[in-house]
Parts: C-alpha cells; structure tokens; sequence
C-alpha cells in the first residue's frame, strides 16, 4: 500500500492505514458492562466468554424420522424387527430390548442400546398394525444418530468475549440456556453538523430553498449507520454558528458520551467555528489522508468537566461531502467503535473481481470507487464519481480499493469491498 507522499507546498498526505492504526491506538475498550435480555441482543458485542453448563444436544438424538436399532441385530438388509416402543420429541425413552426396533422421531432420544435410526423412507411396517418393521437397508453405526455434545461440549466457551453478536449466535446463546448476556453497554455518541447552508428536510420545502442552500443528508446517513454498529446516538442536529454557543455544546456532549461525530468544517483553510472550539475545550489533530473520497479528517479530543486529558471524550471530524463522510465512516469509523465496544476487529474482507471498464487515468490519491457486481461476475463503475453523489452510495454494493498511480483496464484484477461487510 502506500506510504504518506508530499505535495509541493503541502503537507504530507498520511496513509489510509496510518490513519486508521493512529485511531484504533486511541480507542481504548470501554469497560461499561452491562446486561441485557437475549432477545435484545442482536449486533451487540460481548463483554464475556460465554461458557456452556451442559451438552448439546444433551443426549444421543435421532436426526430423522424412522426406527432405532441396534445395528448388531442385522446381519443383512430386508429383515423384520419386532416394534417395542415409540419415542417422540420430549419424551424419556426405554432401553431398546434386544432384537427389537423403535418407532423414533426427530429430535427425540435414542433409546439405549441403539446405535442407529433407519430412515422411514428406507423401511415398511408389517403386519398393518405396527408390529413389525420390514427394515430394507443395511445402517451403519451412529447413521442419524445426532451424537450427545456435537454441537457443544460441557465447559465449552460457545462464543468468546468480543464477539458481535449475530442471529445464529444469539439462537447458540439461547441453546445453552442463556436468557441475558453479558454486553458492553451500547457507546454514546453525539452527532451533529456544521454548515450556515445546511437545512433540516421538514424545516423548508424545496421550493422554499434559498440559493446556495442545501439539505442535511449527512446527519440522516450517519444516524442510521451509528445505529447499526448498537450506538446510541444523541443527535445535537446543526449546532449554531456561533463560538460560545459551539462549545457549550461540546462541553455538555463530553461529559456523557464516548465519542462526539460531526461532519463538515475540517477543510484545510475553512473558516469554521468546530476546529478552534474543540482545541479550546482538548486538542484535534486535522489529517490530510491520502484517499479520494475522505481526504480531510479530523481527530481529538475533549476533556471532562475537571478531568484531566486521561478523562476526555473521542472527537471525530468527518468531511462534509456525503460520500467522504460515508466513505470514511466505514473505513475509520466504524473499526474505530467497533474497537471501543471492545469487539475482535476482523480483517477488511476483500475480493479481487475483474473490472468490467477502463479507467485510462490514474489518480495521486488512492481511491475507493463506488462500483455494482454484475450478473456476469465482474465490477460496474457509476459514471459519476464525485464526493458530492450520493446516488453512487445508493447504485454501488461496493467500494474498488484502487491504488494510487495506477489505471485500470478492462478485465484487470481489482480489489472489491462489499457494503454488506461494513453495513452492520
Ligand atoms: P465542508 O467539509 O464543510 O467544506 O463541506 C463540503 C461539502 O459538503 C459542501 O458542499 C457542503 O455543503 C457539503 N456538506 C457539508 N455538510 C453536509 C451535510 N450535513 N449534508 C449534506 N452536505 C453537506
Ligand atoms: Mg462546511
């Protein structure tokens, strides 16, 4: 990948990874530890090994409907077994007398002394009454038998600390009897935006629209996306334009939330009121990093009430534009809370897809092009790739991790990011 490159003139330009390395340093795991019913733990993250008291299944089951024997019994296909007992789901089971075969159902225990289920596809009933079951294949030991502990073993941690929790790993939760779990309690986040142009949908209609006026789509996208990664957002909405006013709120965010996001005013240059309160009230750091969408981002910091620099709330300044706001929400951001929340941090999933069109320039910056897989396995690329448009976000599953420097040609090997990876 590549290193931080200079620009007569400029600062240098810091790398995607050194940006996100410098973050992820930053984020300390929060150690607020709360618990929460199972129902309501989807997308949460554990703040404990989950340890299972017992097996599961917690006895040797059958895995079909038909009839348990001893395999021992049959000395080749096509013979008959008397029936000796009936064994639903739920039910306590006899053990299986000798010579004998049980009528069994799914998920009901294997009567002791069987050692196989044969399917009812594979059998037929004698006698009209049950009394004999005409077995018509040969099993082998343990055929449909689901084996006691196959899913879980006593003592087993089913889901390690740090782990985000899924549909399936809350149903494994709940197998194991589990009807709270231990979770870092949700991160708080304040949320607002800077920009005399931005107005709130609702507020104007567009006919109402001053020139130069423009609607606050950011605030919408990120709340979505902060709620997603189980935030609990604070939306400030557009704090005033005004100095005092500016850092009044972000002294009152500080006190009870991890994390203050806002988009907008971190261009090198602008005049903006968000920079020089924040460096008032803790300190920002403003990096130029070396990708398109995102180039301007800013981190920092504001301190507590009385507390000291070792008591501050996380500040982020993401850019204004849209697509960089998204584009560095999910590639900084969301790692970045992921970490907060104490959650293992998997690598980026990549996958290399041919590109289905050229792109003859090659950029300074590395770039994440918005693109859509096709029907017939390779990338699409919106016509449009501006910072400034959203519709690429909505047309595009993905970004193209496009390397500086380079063009790409039709059929080349490309690097894809799915959105579905980072949406959740
Ligand atoms: P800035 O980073 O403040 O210089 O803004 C860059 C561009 O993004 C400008 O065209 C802004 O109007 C636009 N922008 C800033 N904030 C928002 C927002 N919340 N919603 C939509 N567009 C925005
Ligand atoms: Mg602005």
């Amino acid at each position: 990948m590549q290193s931080s490159s200079a620009t007569p003139g400029r600062a240098p330009l810091m790398a995607l990874e050194t940006a996100l390395e410098q973050l992820l340093a930053a984020a300390r795991p929060s150690t607020r530890v709360e618990r929460v019913a199972t129902w309501d733990a989807d997308g949460r993250v554990l703040a404990a090994d989950l340890v299972s008291e017992l097996q599961v299944p917690a006895q040797d089951s059958a895995a079909m409907d038909g009839y348990a024997v001893r395999v021992a019994d049959l000395s080749a296909a096509d013979q008959v077994l008397p029936l000796s007992q009936r064994i639903a789901a739920g039910q306590a089971a006899q053990p299986l007398r000798a010579g004998t075969c049980a009528r069994i159902f799914t998920g009901a225990p294997m009567p002791c002394g069987a050692d196989a289920v044969v399917m009812q596809e594979d059998t037929r009933t004698v006698g009209g009454n049950l009394h004999g079951v005409h077995i018509q294949t040969l099993p082998t030991p343990g055929q449909w038998v689901r084996r006691a502990g196959e899913d879980v073993a006593r003592g087993a941690v089913v889901l390690p600390r740090g782990t985000r929790l899924s549909p399936a790993s809350l149903g494994l939760a709940a197998s194991i009897g589990l009807v709270q779990l231990p979770l870092c309690a949700r991160l708080r986040v304040a949320l607002f935006s800077t920009g005399d142009e931005l107005v709130m949908p609702g507020d104007l209609a567009p006919q109402q629209m001053p020139p130069g006026a423009i609607y606050n789509s950011n605030r919408f996208f990120l709340r979505a996306l902060l709620q997603r990664l189980g935030c609990a957002v604070s939306d400030l909405g557009i704090v005033p334009d005004q100095r005092a006013a500016t850092q009044a709120a972000l002294e009152t965010a500080a006190n009870d939330h991890d994390l203050i996001l806002s988009s907008g005013g971190v261009s090198v240059g602008e005049e903006d009121h968000v920079k020089p309160a924040v460096q008032q009230l803790g300190r920002l750091d403003l990096w130029q990093i070396a990708m398109k969408p995102g180039k301007p981002f800013a981190y920092g910091s504001v301190r507590r009430g009385a507390g000291g620099d070792a008591d501050a709330c996380h500040f982020i300044g993401l850019p204004g534009n849209p697509v960089s706001a998204f584009v560095t929400f999910l590639l900084l951001v969301r790692p970045f809370l992921l970490k907060l929340q104490g959650a293992l941090l998997p690598e980026l999933p990549v996958s290399v897809l041919p590109a289905h069109f050229d792109l003859l320039r090659a950029e300074r910056r590395r770039e994440f092009l918005r693109v859509r897989r096709n029907a017939a396995g390779g990338l699409d690329l919106f016509a449009n790739q501006s910072s400034g448009v959203l519709s690429s976000l909505v047309w595009g599953d993905g970004l193209l991790d496009h390397a500086a420097g380079h063009i790409i040609q039709r059929g080349d090997p490309v690097r894809f990011i799915a959105f579905a990876d980072l949406l959740h």
